[in-house]
């Protein structure tokens, strides 16, 4: 039975509903092998004070922003976890190494390695979803700058904000970009009501009418 990892990966490869062959399949598995033994992933969160004025106005901590997708995800918060995760620079090494020797490998080695951040982080946030319940709150989706209208820019408030490049050695190139490039930042909002949040997010949320929903 293919795991959900697998899956995710075959997915990133855009095999949609094709069978994948029984070649790709061993790579993706030869592939999740050589992360399990590469990857030195790190994450560090905090929780800020939220503030949503208007439609399009959020406040975390001190930064600003102005997204009406992330404004509606987080209404009715007043406060949000802030994260940041990374496979660290290693992966980043083995992913170079097959880029040069092996194209096939390589492509599959990329997809593989967004299924593993991706999978690390619904972990982590299942488990600070857990310590939060215990307070009756719930965690709404994930939402990375760069998504939607959530400016890529705050990429580096959030870098600062939890202090990344000393905590979990995660920064960014001029252009915003995330380094080691197998890394995530988010913000995750803190209701107090259940809303049953999807891990994967809205998109896969089967709860069309939900007013909270990002689009
Ligand atoms: S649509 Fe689903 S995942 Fe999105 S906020 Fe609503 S309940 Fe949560």
């Amino acid at each position: 039975m293919t795991d959900a990892r697998t899956k995710e990966a075959i997915r990133y490869l855009g095999y949609g509903r094709h069978a994948v062959d029984e070649q790709t399949l061993a790579l993706i598995d030869v592939s999740f092998g050589e992360l399990d033994q590469t990857t030195q992933a790190k994450s560090v969160y905090r929780i800020f004070d939220c503030k949503v004025t208007g439609e399009d106005q959020v406040t975390i901590g001190k930064m600003n922003i102005k997204s009406r997708s992330l404004g509606k995800n987080l209404r009715g918060c007043k406060e949000a976890v802030v994260f940041g995760a990374t496979l660290g620079t290693s992966v980043d090494i083995l992913m170079k190494r097959y880029s040069l020797t092996d194209m096939a490998k390589s492509v599959v080695l990329q997809a593989c390695a967004a299924a593993y951040l991706e999978e690390y982080c619904d972990d982590l946030q299942l488990s600070i979803g857990e310590e939060l319940k215990a307070q009756n709150k719930w965690l709404r989706p994930r939402f990375s700058p760069g998504y939607g209208d959530f400016d890529i820019h705050h990429q580096d408030d959030i870098l600062r904000m939890l202090d990344t490049a000393k905590k979990i050695g995660l920064t960014m190139t001029d252009s915003y970009m995330l380094t080691p490039t197998k890394s995530v930042t988010a913000i995750i909002g803190i209701s107090d009501t259940q809303e049953k949040c999807h891990i994967k997010g809205c998109e896969v949320c089967e709860k069309k009418d939900c007013i909270y929903r990002r689009n």
